[in-house]
């Protein structure tokens, strides 16, 4: 007796299958189990997801029904959790099961034949017993012991509000040991927003949990792994061997079996949202399965998303996560005076650092947190890229031996090149946008579709010869900054052949400069040997690298997020200005006299009054005050479709189609007036950047006070959209997607 099966598959995007096909099989299988079965002239994986639909529908021609090639041996079913949280994950973001649950699998469970399998599986050695204990590494503070107290009695979620150097990793840590020690087999999900980050996560877990539970118990999960290595993990992970799973979003897709614990540090980062296929946010997945799982979910961060913030206030307002505070940074306290022995400069004698606490005191500034001073820019010289003050505020800490860090979010020499006497611009002939000009190899590049060029001797449009360069990026920062410091010589370098000393250590990180593989790994080790006096670079250095040296952090024109038409832009630059100012001063000993320096035309931005004071809650109050005016999330759930076509008409005609049908057809239907009353799709517009690459995109935001009433609605819309492809005003459409709560609008 042969039976049914229901098995998902990843089917190519067009083709007219559903991504559940029938297959018939010898043996019942129970749902989750990984089949290998023939899809057209090809084998592909499957995995079985609820055995008994297949029989009832009558639909299926049984002639046709094909039977699977074999099951994945030594290699458990996947747990009915996992297939609940795909499932849900797959309907909430509106793709098909299939292909979540296939892009969740690692890519070698599919390419291996079943004999690599076999020796692959084999590999996989038991556990080694391990004699040793967990190194209690610090004594906890406090404030970590409290919040660990709150942890162990509480089921959570939990948002852990806690400032940089507060000792975040040091919770989760222990938050692992109590759970790895409370249970044989009970494993736990650590989630970082960078692969740049997991390196250094990764050592800081094996140091402490290795010696006790041996090498295999920590895996990582990353797309910079092979696929060889992620296989490896996934297995450790999926057998239970794995007790502690370190990754990226992706991870929050792992099979584990035992999950009791789920770690999402930096909880903010954008990262966390997928960019492409099922646009999921793995912070929101990871709450998510908690809660299918009953495993505690810890939410870490300095500066939360507003939306988790909103859902940790207080239980009796409708909150929802427990809020936990960590507001001082280790060792911060104590250290005011302590920093007398460091030689030059009156900012450390007595009264030096007198005027210095006065001045902390006076801005609210807690102890053991940087400085953030603001520069008024309408007050320096036109054009100038470093204000005097700052410029002399890094030759003192440089002339000491500290290190600077200096950020601006453009990379390349300059944004755009242009000619003053006939206005041409560089811009991409493929793209709606400016090609930057990169000195270094003298190239035009669209950092949107990556179309490169030389640079012209002359004006194409009109041929004069003086064409120039207007804006700034990284590239010419580093340049100018060579030679403002050119006369500071590197203390104690001083030599017979050097009298006065060697010249600083100027260092870029950016994308270009880290563009090869291994690049990033060692130019973080330059900076962190002392090798490097400046660095200066893009938001990729403010994010989470523990600099010990660095005393002061400037940003140099951040002032483009307070008038963006990106309702979000303010939350993530004073994010990224929290975080960078986190990189100041992380060493105790300096910690008191580093200073975060912000170059505006804005000083008395309310963004900046909260972020000198340090105060994340103040600013948090005041933007979720206007987005509950403006009735945004998280007043408001949204939604985005985006369209690509050959032409604007096309992308905007397909979208308005859809929201007729919408507006119209739909209102329609029985009961569904009551869902479109709180549903509202507004009219197509082209995207900021209307074109990439030659085609052209549009996008429709929709948006409902209701979460629930948006589900519903997107769920049911669907297959709308579907339906309107074929319309004759769509000729030239490409392809639509739709994001759903969306963080770029
Ligand atoms: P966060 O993740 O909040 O930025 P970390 O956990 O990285 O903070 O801690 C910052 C620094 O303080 C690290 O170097 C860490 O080793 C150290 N640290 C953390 N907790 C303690 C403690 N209880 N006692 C001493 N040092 C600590
Ligand atoms: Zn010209
Ligand atoms: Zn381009």
């Amino acid at each position: 007796m042969s039976t049914w099966l229901c098995v998902l598959v990843q089917t190519p995007a067009h083709a007219a299958l559903g991504p559940v096909l029938t297959y018939r099989s010898p043996q019942s299988l129970p749902p989750g189990t990984l089949v290998r079965v023939p899809l057209g002239k090809r084998e592909t994986l499957g995995v079985v997801w609820e055995a008994a639909a297949a029989d009832a529908s009558g639909e299926i021609d049984a002639d046709k029904v094909r039977d699977i090639a074999g099951t994945l041996e030594g290699i458990a079913p996947l747990g009915a959790p996992w297939q609940q949280l795909v499932g849900f994950a797959a309907q909430y973001y509106q793709r098909s099961v299939g292909e979540v649950a296939l892009a969740a699998l690692p890519p070698q469970l599919r390419d291996l034949s079943p004999l690599q399998m076999q020796r692959r599986l084999k590999r996989i050695k038991p556990p080694a017993a391990m004699g040793g204990t967990v190194q209690a590494a610090q004594a906890l503070s406090p404030e970590q012991a409290a919040v660990l107290e709150q942890i162990q009695t509480h089921s959570g979620p939990f948002l852990l509000f806690g400032a940089t150097g507060s000792g975040k990793t040091e919770v989760y840590l222990h938050a692992v040991a109590t759970l790895l020690a409370s249970s044989p087999d009970a494993q736990a999900l650590v989630m970082v927003p960078e692969i740049n980050l997991t390196p250094q996560l990764e050592a800081r877990f094996m140091a402490r949990f290795g010696p006790v539970y041996g090498e295999q118990a920590v895996v990582s999960m990353h797309s910079g792994m092979t696929p060889p290595q992620r296989l490896k993990s996934w297995l450790g992970a999926h057998s239970g061997q794995a007790r502690i799973v370190l990754g990226t979003r992706m991870a929050v897709f792992a099979s584990l079996p035992a999950l009791r614990l789920i770690v999402v540090d930096e909880e903010h980062d954008p990262s966390y949202k997928s960019s492409e296929g099922a646009r999921y946010s793995a912070r929101d997945l990871a709450v998510y399965r908690g809660k299918l799982e009953g495993a505690k979910v810890i939410l870490g961060s300095a500066t939360p998303a507003l939306e988790s913030w909103y859902h940790s206030r207080p239980a009796a307002e409708g909150g929802r996560y427990l809020r936990l505070h960590m507001p001082s940074r280790i060792g911060g306290a104590q250290l005011t005076n302590t920093d007398a022995s460091h030689a030059t400069g009156d900012a450390n004698t007595p009264a030096g650092q007198a005027a210095r606490n006065a001045m902390r005191a006076q801005s609210g500034t807690p102890d053991g947190l940087p400085l953030v001073r603001r520069v008024d820019m309408n007050h320096q010289p036109r054009r100038a890229v470093f204000s005097l003050p700052l410029l002399d505020a890094i030759r003192e800490r440089v002339g000491r031996g500290e290190q600077c860090m200096v950020f601006l979010n453009r990379r390349g020499y300059a944004p755009v090149l242009h000619c003053a006497d006939c206005g041409w611009k560089s811009e991409c002939p493929h793209c709606s946008a400016h090609q930057v000009f990169h000195k270094i190899d003298r190239t035009l590049r669209c950092h949107h579709c990556g179309f490169t060029e030389r640079v012209p001797r002359a004006c194409p449009a009109c041929g004069n010869p003086d064409i120039e360069p207007m804006g700034r990026g990284t590239e010419q920062l580093e340049e100018q900054l060579g030679g403002l410091l050119a006369d500071v010589r590197r203390p104690g370098t001083e030599s017979l052949e050097h009298p006065q000393g060697l010249p600083l250590r100027i260092a870029r990180i950016d994308a270009d400069s880290t563009r090869l593989k291994g690049a990033l790994q060692t130019q973080l080790a330059a900076v962190h040997a002392g090798e490097v006096d400046v660095l200066v670079g893009t938001q990729m250095i403010a994010k989470g690298h523990d600099f010990r040296r660095i005393t002061l952090v400037a940003a140099i024109n951040p002032d483009g997020a307070l008038f963006s038409s990106d309702f979000r832009a303010p939350e993530r630059l004073f994010s990224l200005l929290m975080q960078a100012a986190g990189r100041a001063g992380r060493d105790a000993a300096l910690g008191a006299r580093s200073e975060v320096w912000i170059q505006t035309f804005q000083p008395g931005h309310a963004l900046y009054a909260a972020l000198k004071a340090h105060d994340y809650p103040a600013f948090a109050e005041q933007q979720l005050k206007e987005r509950q005016q403006a009735g945004m999330p998280p007043f408001s759930a949204q939604a985005l479709v985006r369209a690509e076509a050959r032409t604007q008409e096309a992308a905007q005609a397909f979208l308005n189609l859809a929201r007729q049908a919408a507006l119209s057809d739909m209102a329609q239907w029985p009961g569904w007036d009551v869902v479109l009353e709180q549903v509202f799709v507004y009219p197509a517009v082209p995207m900021t950047i209307q074109r990439v690459a030659n085609v052209e995109r549009a996008q429709m935001l929709v948006e409902s006070p209701s979460r629930a009433a948006l589900q519903k609605f997107l769920a049911a819309w669907h297959d709308v959209l579907h339906a309107t492809r074929a319309a004759p005003d769509c000729k030239g459409l490409i392809r639509w997607a739709v994001d759903v709560d969306p963080l770029g609008i």
